[in-house]
């Protein structure tokens, strides 16, 4: 036994200390299946998994880490893309999963509201609103194993942001456990509520470092009892923002959601799963996947056949699904090509955002920049026009070395980076900071800012045992 292994058992025995014995799980044959999140860059055995059954739990287990000078770090279902949940490899954290507190408290279809513990899988809550004729409009691609504790610390966006807002637009209360254990009880399902700060929004999008989130309150919506969705072929990004401007006014603002796609990620797509044809006959440069929902006597197919057509020549070719499987063969061809960048190893991914009428240009610029200064990378770019949000992703040529592909990373991310500066934007629209994007969050965060962010973390974690290393150094 190593030194290491002797003090880690010892602090292991000090955590356990007066707990019932099942709240922490330490067999590393079990904590290596928490170890790593989907980027699969970041690995880290924890200390041990916590695993509470309530708030109180979750409070003595901050509690006993605080004293025992252990570092914590919560974890939803590890779809995170900036390894933010995954314990330190050097220092092992202990990790607070939430398995066990996953219930759906309540729906209440006409305060449109629910109220869900922190583990409860998003696939789970949003059918619990469906079981109600409801709408929890949370929606993309992970949703049957991220949580939403992991929703509401990320401030999780999706395909549905345009009509609903992200995850910090949907939530009216939380309750969170503070560092040093008290349980700020904030869950409340008031739509108004004007008595001085905002607390749960200095929660939300923090990525685990000022608390630890163990129940939400959150908006939900009539389900819409149809919906519309369509595959358009434009010429360019340019006509695709046209369209979007068009579609916003033209279907009376019942978009949901507006993504668009470049050919060559299409291309990728059919390269992956062959099964998949061509839905439109014309090839074409650019494709927008558009959907409409609503409830109540809206005659929706009709809308959205006058806005396509009062578009004009705008649209080269588009096909309406006229069924539900054929919506979902449209939407296939999105998840197709999200799958297809990783077919032959990690590929670098971003989740920049620009303002919304910027996004043409911003995207020839870049696409330019990486032709030129990175031919051997693929570039594929697809995203959520409506919130400006560009997923500009590079996948490396077939074969490359692990070493070619971490240069080729660093370089594509100093170039893309550097265009979203020139145009204003945001290096993460979604995903967050975490670890994988510290580095350029700290390069380009102005002093104000930085110095804000960490008297806020002074004042709710003030020896830093929480998230350690997150978003900032502290
Ligand atoms: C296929 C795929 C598609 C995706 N699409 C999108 C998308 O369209 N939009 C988008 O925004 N994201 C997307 N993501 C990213 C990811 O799914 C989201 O960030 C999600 O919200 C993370 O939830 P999680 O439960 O998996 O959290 P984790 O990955 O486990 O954790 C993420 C962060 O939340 C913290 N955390 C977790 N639980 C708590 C808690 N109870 N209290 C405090 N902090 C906590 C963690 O410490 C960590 O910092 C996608 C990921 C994948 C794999």
């Amino acid at each position: 036994m190593t030194a290491a292994d002797t003090t880690s058992s010892r602090a292991v025995a000090a955590l356990r200390e007066g707990f019932i014995d099942d709240l922490f799980v330490t067999d590393p044959e079990i904590t290596v299946s928490f170890s790593r999140d989907r980027t699969g860059a970041y690995f880290g055995l924890p200390l041990a998994i916590a695993r509470p059954r309530s708030a109180g739990e979750v409070s003595a287990i901050l509690i006993r880490c605080a004293k025992l000078g252990l570092g914590v770090v919560p974890q939803g279902g590890l779809t995170g893309l900036v390894g933010a949940a995954v314990s330190d490899s050097v220092s092992p954290e202990v990790v607070i999963r939430f398995d066990r507190m996953s219930a759906v408290r309540s729906v209440d279809p006409i305060g449109y509201a629910m109220v869900v513990e922190a583990g409860c899988v998003l696939e789970t809550a949003k059918q619990a609103a469906e079981a109600e004729d409801c709408l929890l409009p949370i929606t993309f691609g992970s949703q049957g194993s991220c949580r939403i504790g992991g929703n509401i610390a990320t401030n999780a966006g999706g395909f549905n942001v345009l009509r609903y807002g992200m995850t910090r637009d949907l939530v009216l209360g939380l309750e969170v456990v503070l560092p040093d254990g008290r349980v700020w009880d904030g869950l409340r399902t008031l739509r108004k509520d004007n008595r001085g700060y905002d607390l749960k929004q200095l929660f939300i999008g923090s990525e685990g470092t000022l608390g630890v989130v163990t129940a939400a309150a959150l908006k939900i919506f009539p389900r819409p009892s149809q919906v519309q969705t369509a595959l358009v072929g434009l010429r360019s990004t340019a006509d695709a923002m046209r369209l979007y401007a068009k579609a916003r006014r033209g279907c009376s603002d019942l978009l949901s959601a507006f993504e668009f796609m470049l050919r060559d990620g299409v291309e990728l797509a059919f390269s992956h799963r062959p099964a998949l044809t061509d839905p439109l006959e014309t090839v074409c440069p650019v494709y927008v996947l558009m959907e409409l929902s609503a409830g109540g006597a809206v005659d929706l197919p009709r809308v959205l056949e006058s806005c396509l057509e009062a578009a004009g020549d705008l649209v080269v070719d588009g096909v309406i699904a006229s069924s539900q499987a054929q919506a979902e063969r449209l939407w296939s061809l999105r998840e197709a090509m999200v799958e297809a960048q990783s077919r032959d190893g990690p590929y670098y991914r971003t989740d920049v955002s620009v303002p919304i009428t910027s996004i043409p240009a911003f995207l020839d610029a870049a696409l330019a920049e990486l032709a030129a200064s990175l031919p051997e990378g693929r570039p594929i770019a697809y995203g959520h026009v409506g919130d400006g949000n560009i997923h500009l992703n590079v996948v490396p040529p077939p074969g490359a070395s692990e070493e070619e592909r971490k240069t080729l990373f660093r370089r594509a991310e100093d170039l893309i980076f550097g265009v979203v500066d020139r145009f204003g934007g945001s290096i993460s629209a979604e995903h967050g900071v975490g670890r994988s994007k510290k580095r350029a969050f700290l390069e380009r965060v102005d002093p104000v800012t930085l110095d804000l962010f960490r008297t806020l973390k002074h004042v709710f974690d003030p020896t830093g045992f929480l998230s350690r290393g997150r978003i900032f150094d502290d």
